[in-house]
């Protein structure tokens, strides 16, 4: 099964050798019935967990209602998803524009700074990502992503992360927007100085360009806060939401400060953006994550695992890093062993780069999970040291 999936997938994902049926909560099932503790598969998709029950029974019961009625319509459910949207955000963003991915939510980003600026400067981060198409390709800083389009793509200034004085050079009067995420996540979970985001926004204000806060991986709870941004005290003028925000169901979204006003109509669009089925997936996802207060779960939880993560003792390891339930342990050496071995033992994380082992389990997580993954990352470093 998996090599026929190799076979006539175009190729551009890097398979793991197990076939996954089933998921509850933080676990998932491959095909033969092994368990495994899902410590970032979901790539922060499943905040509320597999198989959240009240995101199944809001998609049932919206499935019988109505799949798709087009974003020319008002339909109820998008109207209580978009005002969930607003109540959730940081005060005074206003109005949103409903998407299908993350990608799709930074390119309306985009496309909204340049029309509200009338300017075309765009300025973003070393070691950024957002998104795979060609105008967020644009602004993602990783070679590998952006080799054989480079001369497609629209010119972004990139600057180095978390260095206020780099940024305060790089914004002008001709720069539309800035692009940043509150933590860089497939950047290594890069954490920023407490008022790095500060300085951006006041020199952004100065200028006029715009702050889009790329919450795509970040948001909804997963570092411990709703959004990440409210730990800096930042209001941003666009943030993108996107990954967890259909509990695993495909939504994004662009939503945008009130002094933004109304985007002229015909600008951008999306056939699929804002269908109601979708729609009814996020505002269970959205009170689920209320009900359960998973961002405070996600701050506690969090710093018991940075602390678990911090007293393994091994001289692989070069850096401990986390903000709520966001972690990565960096390695002198290359991850793909451990993380091989990890899996065996039914522990699935996520890499990033090639030395880097990283966690984003669902915020639904255990400590008992965590205490198990501890436990198969110290037999893993263990067996593999000798
Ligand atoms: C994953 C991610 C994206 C892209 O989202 P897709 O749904 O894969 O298009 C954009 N920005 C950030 C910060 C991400 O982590």
């Amino acid at each position: 099964m998996t090599e026929q999936e190799m076979a006539l997938d175009a190729g551009v994902y890097a398979k793991r050798n197990i076939e996954i049926v089933n998921g509850k909560g933080c676990c998932l099932w491959d095909t033969d019935g092994k368990i495994y503790i899902d410590m970032g598969a979901s790539y922060g998709v499943c905040n509320v967990g597999h198989c959240n029950p009240e995101v199944i029974e809001a998609v049932k019961r919206q499935a019988e209602n109505l799949f798709y009625i087009a974003s020319t319509y008002p339909n109820p459910v998008r109207n209580e998803l978009l005002e969930k949207l607003i109540s959730i955000s940081p005060s005074g963003m206003a109005r949103v524009f409903l998407c299908n991915s993350g990608t799709e939510s930074v390119e309306a980003a985009l496309k909204f700074a340049v029309h509200f600026t009338k300017r075309k400067g765009i300025v973003a981060a070393m070691r950024g990502f957002h998104g795979r198409t060609l105008g967020a390709l644009a602004t993602t800083w990783n070679k590998k992503y952006r080799e054989d389009f480079e001369d497609l793509l629209m010119p972004v200034q990139f600057v180095k992360y978390n260095d206020p004085e780099k940024i305060k050079d790089a914004i002008t009067n001709d720069t539309a927007a800035v692009i940043l995420e509150p933590v860089q996540g497939e950047g290594g979970v890069n954490i920023p100085d407490e008022d790095y985001f500060k300085t951006v926004r006041d020199v952004c204000t100065d200028t006029g360009a715009l702050l889009i806060v790329d919450e795509v991986q970040t948001g909804l709870g997963r570092t411990g806060r709703m959004f990440c941004i409210e730990r800096y005290n930042v209001t941003p003028d666009i943030l993108c939401i996107g990954k967890s925000l259909g509990g695993g169901f495909p939504i994004a979204a662009t939503v945008l400060h009130e002094h933004l006003g109304a985007m002229r109509k015909g600008i951008h669009g999306s056939t699929f953006g804002g269908n109601p089925l979708a729609c009814a997936a996020a505002c269970a996802a959205i009170d689920h994550i209320i009900k359960k207060d998973l961002p405070g779960h996600a701050e506690s939880l969090g710093n018991y695992f940075l602390s678990k993560l911090k007293d393994l003792s091994s001289l692989k390891i070069r850096e401990v890093r986390g903000l709520g339930l966001m972690l990565a342990v960096e390695l002198k050496t290359k991850n793909t062993p451990y993380l091989n071995k990890l899996l065996k033992k039914g522990i699935a994380p996520l890499p990033a780069g090639t030395t880097y082992i990283r966690f984003l389990p669902p915020l639904v997580v255990e400590k008992d999970d965590i205490n198990t993954t501890i436990g198969a990352l110290e037999e893993a470093f263990n067996e593999l040291e000798v």
